[in-house]
């Protein structure tokens, strides 16, 4: 057989272009026509019917079996009408990815004959074998059932795949005992916690306000490359990442990729995940080339936080399903390539009313300044608060390539305002110091801030792309988020800090107001204090800079750099006080969360030893040992002839040089599997996934540097891995 690399070149050179054919020239022609939405569902059912699984959605509360009955009945109906012929309950393990399990409509009666049913337990309820879920010692064999559940405030879908279509029910995750084993359940909690603590904050100033709910836009970065090229690399196919390659000689420095020209290839592929996604709902807007070579970004409209994060995790699938039409590899891994930019994924998260009011969008008028105030401060201090959480939530082994490589935030979670912003707060906090607060009473108590504050809204250029979390002119950016995530994680711990800080404003609040203090003069205390508590947590500068690192340290502010000594504080008094007080977690589920996470670095990890380990040996080094033995029967020729040891001096030096690397990468690599094998011997979770951390990753990169060299030294046509320049470079 050929060089299986050059095979895979010859293949990604030679490709045509699939060429996509739109539905219709305006997305608007079908857009969520494969979704069960509001207005579809009031068409389907019945008037009454309809008026209680709206007004359920709306309070958060049960739906009854006799309405669930009807409901299922017009999602059946409506599915068939649009071909779908099974369905499933789709759901968010823990594992990260989604999880479904199909089965038909159709059901055999008697003598042959059968009936399309679908009936209200089957939508409400199901009972997946799903003992080989990570569930963190939850399920314990006696009780090893788990549920899914609908969860009616996400729209049902319908996935086409050729004519197969299936309608797709969002549901929960939940065991027996009625603890979460998903991502979805928890996250729901947080957003009716936040729902709940902020509406009477909202109320101080909007009392028409009947509803808060958090909203979420992400950007999702991703890379592509050729699915010939992938499948020549055994570290992507079975890691996601490569874990040998030398860097290109031409690689970001151009800055020539960002916003440059979408490759035809990979536009044709844009268009047709967008047309799909747009089919199922997801409201995908932007598209372009991202700072690395082959690597693209695209974002939605946001939405509210449950459906934008089942749109993410749907997105996510889209992707890597329609990728194989046009033989392409959708990588979603943080960091697929070193020494070129990793991909992320920007959570913009604000909170709404049923007002229509961003709550984060600063006002125009001074009452809605306060109000825009009242809750912008929140945030700073809640994340002042729980920084370490938000590092928590984050931390996963692929992310651990990008934080803090100068190309995503470092491991310091810091909040960036601008300068106008600061300016407003401090004038905040001298107004409140100078006393003259109760002289104020009129609307000009509100300090001038309401003819500063509008200017925030022009000012866009005032932007901070280092930090992990920063204001951006009407919403937060958390920017930490690695690409492949489940944005429930982040988003349900970012909900709860807000949400528990909420409470403790309120009542802050309705002490003074109560001791006979104006309303407003009472929030603007409170928020004094707050801002001078929580100023430790405002970063202006460069994120990136070791200057930073320095001062973040004297600032005494976390800066944990692995995944599993930052998940350490998922268990900290000051977190359970947080999760657990507020009754997002149970401890057991807590615990088990903290468990799964530390299993899944132990895992990736293990695979990447192994695979680090087969590549060295069995690519690698033969591929040295080749080109080395062409070298040296060239010395022989060269003796032969009677040449003096000077002419081959190059030859001698690269042959020895060559031993030098494989003798190097043998040494390493078994004490590689040395430190494994003693990482395995361990048995508490978290302690093994510190060891995988401490001693075996610092080994890896020993092995790559001296398989890099060898990339450099040995022979093209003998290397039998694609390069960087060929797996980045080939459009
Ligand atoms: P960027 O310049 O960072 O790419 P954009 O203004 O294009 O930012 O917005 C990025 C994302 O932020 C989009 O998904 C957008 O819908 C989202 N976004 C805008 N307003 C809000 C909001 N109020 N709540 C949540 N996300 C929002
Ligand atoms: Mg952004």
């Amino acid at each position: 057989m050929q060089n299986l690399r050059f095979n895979a070149l010859h293949e990604a050179q030679t490709r045509q272009e699939v060429h996509v054919k739109l539905p219709s020239i305006k997305v608007s022609d079908y857009f969520a026509t494969n979704v069960f939405h509001d207005e579809v569902m009031q068409h389907y059912l019945p008037a009454d019917a309809y008026k209680s699984v709206k007004t359920a959605i709306k309070n958060g509360t049960k739906i009854d079996r006799t309405i669930a009955d009807q409901v299922a009945s017009s999602m059946r109906t409506w599915a068939i009408d649009k071909g779908a012929n099974s369905y499933t309950h789709w759901f968010q393990p823990l594992t990260g990815a989604t999880a479904e399990k199909h089965d038909s409509f159709f059901m055999p009666t008697q003598n042959f004959k059968s009936i399309e049913v679908f009936a209200g337990d089957a939508l409400v309820q199901q009972e997946p074998d799903a003992s080989s879920f990570p569930n963190g010692g939850i399920r314990q064999t006696f009780e090893a059932r788990g549920y899914t559940a609908w969860d009616p405030s996400s729209p049902a879908f319908i996935i086409e795949r050729g004519d197969g279509k299936t309608l797709c029910i969002p549901t929960i995750f939940i065991s027996y005992t009625g603890e979460a084993l998903d991502f979805k359940a928890p996250l729901l909690k947080s957003i009716h916690y936040l729902e709940e603590a902020a509406l009477p904050v909202v109320n101080m100033f909007d009392r028409h306000a009947t509803k808060v709910m958090p909203t979420l836009g992400w950007e999702q970065e991703y890379f592509l490359i050729d699915e010939a090229l992938y499948n020549a690399r055994p570290d992507l196919v079975m890691s996601g990442r490569t874990l040998i390659g030398h860097a290109p000689a031409k690689g970001q420095q151009l800055d020539d990729h960002y916003f440059g020209t979408i490759p035809d290839r990979v536009y044709q592929y844009m268009l047709d995940f967008e047309q799909e996604s747009h089919k199922l709902g997801i409201p995908v807007r932007t598209r372009h080339n991202e700072v690395a070579p082959g690597q693209f970004e695209c974002a939605p409209m946001f939405e509210e936080v449950n459906v934008a994060v089942d749109h993410n995790q749907l997105l996510m699938d889209v992707m890597e399903r329609v990728a194989k039409r046009h033989k392409l590899k959708v990588l979603l891994h943080e960091k697929p390539f070193a020494g070129v930019n990793g991909s992320g994924k920007h959570n913009n998260w604000s909170l709404g009313t049923d007002t229509g009011k961003n709550l984060l969008s600063p006002g125009k008028t001074p009452r809605t300044n306060l109000l825009f105030l009242t809750f912008f401060v929140n945030v700073i201090k809640a994340v002042h608060e729980n920084a370490d959480l938000l590092r928590a939530c984050i931390a996963t082994a692929g992310n651990d390539h990008r934080l803090g490589a100068n190309e995503a935030p470092p491991a310091i979670i810091s909040v960036f305002i601008g300068d106008h912003l600061q300016r407003v707060l401090d004038e905040v906090v001298s107004t409140v110091k100078s006393g003259k607060l109760s002289a104020l009473k009129s609307d000009e108590l509100k300090l001038n801030i309401h003819n500063r504050i509008p200017d925030v809204l022009l000012d866009n250029t005032d932007r901070n792309r280092t930090s992990p979390f920063a204001f951006t002119g009407n919403k937060f950016e958390f920017r930490a988020v690695g690409s492949s995530a489940n944005c429930s994680l982040p988003m349900m711990i970012l909900n709860t800090i807000m949400a528990h800080q909420l409470v403790q404003f309120k009542q802050e609040v309705d002490k003074l107001v109560k001791g006979k203090e104006d309303k407003e003069a009472a929030v603007l205390r409170v928020l004094k204090d707050y801002i001078e508590s929580s100023k430790d947590i405002l970063f202006e500068g460069d994120n990136y800079s070791a200057a930073w690192a320095k001062e973040a340290a004297k600032r005494k502010l976390s800066n944990v750099k692995t995944t599993p000594h930052a998940l350490d504080f998922l268990l900290t008094k000051k977190a359970k006080n947080v999760l657990v007080g507020s009754g997002m977690f149970t401890e057991r589920e807590l615990l088990a969360r903290y468990e799964i996470f530390h299993e899944n670095y132990v895992k990736k990890v293990q695979i990447e030893g192994r695979l680090i380990g087969e590549l060295a040996i069995d690519y690698v080094i033969p591929a040295a040992i080749d080109y080395q033995n062409k070298l040296i029967q060239n010395v022989m020729g060269m003796k032969s002839i009677g040449s003096k040891p000077t002419v081959y001096k190059t030859q001698t030096t690269i042959i020895e040089s060559i031993s030098g690397h494989v003798n190097a990468i043998y040494v390493n690599t078994e004490k590689m599997i040395e430190a494994r094998k003693k990482a395995n011997l361990i048995k508490h979770e978290p302690d093994k996934s510190k060891a995988y951390c401490d001693s075996v990753i610092p080994q890896f990169e020993i092995i790559r540097s001296h398989c890099d060299k060898l990339e450099q030294l040995v022979d093209d046509q003998t290397w039998r891995l694609p390069k960087y320049r060929e797996l980045l470079f080939t459009k």
